[in-house]
Order: structure tokens, then C-alpha cells, then sequence
């Protein structure tokens, strides 16, 4: 069983924008194909948990989100890396459309996304990690015993000082996501 790390987008593998409706939207966070590397060598898979609701919402299809995520490949295979995966969910609880508003178990801070992976993968998730800019990116992993990472890209400043105002200061706090690579290979090192 392979240990992962889950990686949020909008904000901590990709640049904070406006919803993203075509894959020339995206851009890489700098350092973010470096730190796919590094966790890539060191046995991790490295695996995208995303909320989409910009489907739910009719901004995009699920054909086009599934082209902005090759787009998001592109852009890492310029660093001769790849995402070993990517899981989104499409829905929302109410906004939107038909078959997508409605309350699933994927999106976050639910831990859908990860509890499919983990089936799918077969991950070792006592091992493993998530990464994100938001509290529910590291809500979706604490319900599964999956430590994360804030890191203060994107919304990330933000939520780590209203996580302190309200008594919950993020556990782990890094600046991006090359910082909170690091923070994984060192903790994990020790063995944590
Ligand atoms: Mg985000
Ligand atoms: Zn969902």
C-alpha cells in the first residue's frame, strides 16, 4: 500500500482566479512541479482532491472540466511530471443544476474524495497527507485521519487568521506548497 498526498487546486497547485472555465485559465503555483517531484521521489502519489462546483453552477460540463484537468497535466508534464489522479465534485448543495445539486459525500470538507481514492488506489492513508488552502481541505482529510497542510497561497492567509480569531489555529502552516512538501518529507522522515 502506497502512502499519497492530496493536493487541492484553486489556490495551492494552481493560481487563485476567477472560476476557471477554459484550460488556458490554469497556471501553476511556482515551485509546484518541483514539489510534485520531490513527493514522487520519495514514494508518495500525488493525488488532486478538488470541489467543482462551477458544474453544479452550469459554468462548465463535466467534459470540460475533465479538459481543464488535461490541461493541468500539460502544464505539469513541462516538468516531466504528472498527477497520479484526479477526483472532483461536480455538486453542490443549493446552487445549481438537476443532477448536481445535491448533498454528496464528496465534496469537501467531506471525506468522499479521498475514502474513493483510497479504494481505488488502495493507499496507505495512515501515511499519507492533504495539502490545501482552505479549512475544509484539511476537514475532508481529519475525518479520515489524514493530516494536512494549510499553506497561505490562494485563500490561505485568510483562512489561517480566521482559523486563529476563532480558537483553531491551523496545526501545520507553510507558505506553499514547496514549503509544505518539505514539511512532509521532514516529518515523515522522523516518522510521524
Ligand atoms: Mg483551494
Ligand atoms: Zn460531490
Amino acid at each position: 500500500m502506497r502512502p499519497a498526498v492530496f493536493v487541492d487546486r484553486d489556490g495551492t497547485l494552481t493560481i487563485e482566479g476567477e472560476w476557471v472555465r477554459h484550460p488556458g485559465a490554469l497556471a501553476l503555483v511556482d515551485g509546484a512541479g518541483s514539489a510534485v517531484r520531490a513527493l514522487h521521489r520519495a514514494g508518495y502519489l500525488v493525488i488532486l482532491y478538488s470541489n467543482q462546483s462551477a458544474v453544479a453552477r452550469g459554468l462548465i460540463t463535466e467534459e470540460e472540466l475533465s479538459a481543464i484537468h488535461d490541461g493541468l497535466q500539460a502544464l505539469l508534464a513541462e516538468h516531466g511530471e504528472r498527477l497520479d489522479a484526479v477526483y472532483a465534485c461536480p455538486h453542490h448543495p443549493t446552487e445549481g443544476l438537476g443532477r448536481y445539486k445535491i448533498v454528496c459525500e464528496c465534496r469537501k470538507p467531506k471525506p468522499g474524495l479521498i475514502v474513493q481514492a483510497q479504494r481505488e488506489w488502495g493507499l496507505d492513508l495512515a501515511r499519507s497527507w492533504c495539502v490545501g488552502d482552505m479549512e475544509r481541505d484539511l476537514a475532508a482529510g481529519a475525518a479520515v485521519g489524514v493530516p494536512g497542510i494549510l499553506v497561505a497561497t490562494g485563500k490561505g492567509a485568510a483562512e489561517a487568521q480566521r482559523m486563529r480569531a476563532e480558537g483553531r489555529p491551523p496545526r501545520f502552516f507553510e507558505r506553499n506548497i514547496t514549503d509544505a512538501v518539505a514539511r512532509i518529507l521532514a516529518t515523515s522522515a522522523q516518522g510521524r
